[in-house]
């Protein structure tokens, strides 16, 4: 499953279209009706063995107390229903709590998709917060991170970042 959990955005990388997209964020009884949505599914489905939760954005890290509300719930409902759990997020990375990353791998958080648009310089011309590149915070991160969860590194392609790839590699 792929919870959208905000469209906005921290970021606003002039290629995204998710900050011009103007939409309610999930609210409480959107969230507390997973667990139930899961059960159903479970029980209508025997084969299904194994709940993937990917908390999608935006960037869902502006909504951390939601992040964990929903990790926390399916998790425990997975527990209840014999079923495994893996959690993942996909995140620019930026601006968690200190204590976010902890709590995450307390309910369930396995996997952390985050992006790089290309050398530092590429990168930070597309990415950056309060006017600061964005870069350098992020491999620091990923670094950090990366006892903990299985991390994931996806490569924007694009003319510009195509032509410093090899040297990224
Ligand atoms: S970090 Fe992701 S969601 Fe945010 S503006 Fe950039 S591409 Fe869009």
């Amino acid at each position: 499953m792929v919870f959208t959990v905000t469209t906005k955005c921290n970021l606003n990388c002039s290629y995204c279209f998710q900050n011009n997209t103007q939409r309610q964020d999930a609210g409480e009884d959107i969230i507390s009706a997973l667990p139930g949505f899961i059960r159903r599914e479970a029980g209508e489905r025997p084969a299904i063995k194994k709940v993937r939760l990917s908390l999608f954005g935006g960037e869902p890290l502006l909504r951390q107390a939601a992040c964990l509300t929903l990790l926390d719930y399916v998790q425990r409902e997975c527990a209840a229903l014999a079923l495994q759990f893996e959690g993942g997020i996909v995140t620019n990375g930026l601006g968690a709590d200190p204590d976010f990353w902890q709590t995450a791998a307390k309910f369930g958080l396995k996997k952390v998709q985050v992006t790089i648009d290309g050398s530092e310089k590429v990168h930070d011309g597309f990415r950056q917060l309060n006017g600061a590149g964005t870069y350098k915070p992020l491999l620091s991160l990923c670094s950090r991170l990366s006892g903990t969860f299985q991390m994931s590194l996806k490569y924007n392609l694009n003319r510009r970042s195509a032509e410093c790839f090899e040297g990224f590699v």
